[in-house]
Formats: C-alpha cells, sequence, structure tokens
C-alpha cells in the first residue's frame, strides 16, 4: 500500500520544507514524491533538511501543473488548514489514512495522492475541488496551521500506523531494543521466597525490624515486589544488596577497608 502513495507539494516556496518533508516520508516508509511548480528546486536545503532522506529527493518528480501531478490517481486527497466555504467530505488524518487503505484493499494497483499546499496560501479553491476528500489535521482553530513538513509528518505517521495495523507488524519495539531484558525470565517462586526470607534477615539485622512487632512489614514489602514483577537478574541484584548490607552490619566492610589501606 505504502508505495501506492505519493505525496504531492504544490507551488512549495522554502526549499527546507520538501527536505523535511522528504525525511517525513522516508521515516514512515512513503518514497513516491512529486512537485509541482516549486519555487526553489533543487537547492542544498532541500537536501540538508531531507537528513539522509536524499533517495525520496532524487527521485521526486517535478511538474509543472497539479494535472500531471495525479496524473493515474483514482484516489485524491487534499490537505487544507482551515474550513472553506464549499462544504466538502471531510476527514481527519486517521480517517484520511483508512481511505488509502480502502482503495488499496479493493485494487491492488490503485494510485493514491495525499495533496499539499502552499506555505503562505495553502491549496486553492479549484485545487482542492479536484479532490474527491479534504483532510484537515485537527489542531487548536486559534492556531491551526501547521509547518508543511509538520504536516505531511502527520498524515505518513498515520498512513504508517494503519499498515502496520493491518499487516499485523508490531508497533511497539522489541523488547531487548526498548528495555535491554530479551530473554530476562521472571524469577521462580522459590527464588522470590528465598529472597524475601534474605529480606527479613537482614532487615532484623539492621533493626528496622523488630521481630516482636514486625507491624505487617514483610507482608507489606512482599506487595511492593510483588507489583514489580522481578526478573531472575534483578532478584540477583536485590541479593547481592542484601549481603552487603549485612556485611556492613557487622563491620566486615569496614573491617575489609580497613585492612587495604
Ligand atoms: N495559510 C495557509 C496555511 C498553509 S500551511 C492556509 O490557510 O491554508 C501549508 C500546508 O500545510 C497546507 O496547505 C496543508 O497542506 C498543510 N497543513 C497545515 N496545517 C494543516 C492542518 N491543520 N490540516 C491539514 N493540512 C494542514
Amino acid at each position: 500500500m505504502l508505495e501506492k502513495i505519493r505525496v504531492v507539494l504544490v507551488n512549495t516556496s522554502h526549499p527546507g520544507n520538501i527536505g523535511g518533508a522528504a525525511r517525513a516520508m522516508k521515516n514512515m516508509g512513503l518514497k513516491s514524491l512529486v512537485l509541482v511548480d516549486p519555487e526553489k528546486y533543487p537547492h542544498p536545503d532541500a537536501n540538508s533538511r531531507a537528513a539522509g532522506a536524499d533517495d525520496v529527493l532524487d527521485n521526486a518528480r517535478v511538474v509543472s501543473t497539479l494535472e500531471e501531478a495525479l496524473g493515474g490517481c483514482s484516489v485524491v486527497l487534499g490537505t487544507s488548514a482551515r474550513d472553506r466555504r464549499i462544504p466538502w467530505p471531510l476527514v481527519d488524518p486517521r480517517e484520511a489514512a483508512d481511505l488509502c487503505l480502502q482503495t488499496w484493499q479493493a485494487d491492488h494497483d490503485a494510485e493514491i495522492a495525499l495533496v499539499f499546499g502552499r506555505e503562505y496560501a495553502g491549496l486553492t479553491n479549484a485545487e482542492l475541488q479536484r479532490c474527491q476528500y479534504h483532510i484537515h489535521i485537527p489542531s487548536d482553530p486559534e492556531f491551526s496551521s501547521l509547518n508543511l513538513a509538520t504536516a505531511v509528518q502527520v498524515l505518513a505517521y498515520e498512513v504508517r500506523m494503519t499498515w502496520l495495523k493491518e499487516t499485523q507488524q508490531p508497533t511497539h519495539m522489541p523488547e531487548v531494543e526498548a528495555t535491554g531484558m530479551l530473554g530476562a525470565a521472571p524469577a521462580t517462586h522459590d527464588s522470590l521466597e528465598l529472597f524475601y526470607e534474605h529480606l527479613q534477615e537482614t532487615l532484623v539485622e539492621i533493626d528496622f525490624l523488630d521481630p516482636e512487632k514486625p507491624r505487617h512489614l514483610m507482608a507489606r514489602l512482599r506487595r511492593i515486589y510483588g507489583r514489580s514483577q522481578l526478573k531472575k537478574s534483578e532478584v540477583n541484584i536485590l541479593r547481592g544488596i542484601l549481603t552487603e548490607t549485612q556485611k556492613a552490619a557487622r563491620g566486615e566492610v569496614i573491617q575489609r577497608r580497613g585492612e587495604h589501606v
């Protein structure tokens, strides 16, 4: 689906925004960029803002009319920062992404265009009337206009999320990247019981827990540790801390330090 979606930028003034749009597209897996009569392009500012998405820029098609840009498209969605006089089918970016999916599901060869307007004036009414749907990003009405490349990013993101969900691809980073905990097995019941014993023993040794008046301390601590769903390796860390705490309480650490001096 993603390769069927082309991003069309109409009459862009700032080449930096073209680069920013290319980067936003590449981040989200979109590749096809069409530039309608850009004011300054090619331009070094486009490449510097593309930040590595130069291939999207290199493959961008530059045309002189919107007509040419939309050639072969079955569905055209135009973005607009504000309400226009003529009522038109209006969707938000998520609904727009869903329309892309429905179009692709009905015909895998159908081409889809997402059209973006000029930085200062958006799309003209005539251009908007070439689009079957208008997309409005529901920004604060008091300050509704997003930067062009940012608007491309929002649409590209929604399209990607829809695509990932449709193809049942994960939208979270694998656990190893997210937490560095891949393969960390959960602690067993037995090892947790040994830990609680060790904890209790240590708390008594350091006079935090009075065996005559335990005041449900161990139950409360079990509740805290229970909530954190400890891994095996984490129990080992906690046991290590307890062992060192006991040594310190018994003066062993101090003695050992003394020996080194
Ligand atoms: N002053 C212009 C703003 C253009 S912003 C106007 O009022 O239309 C440049 C482009 O970014 C717009 O043409 C549109 O493609 C996109 N854009 C910015 N904000 C948007 C929003 N809230 N919803 C949809 N598209 C938006």
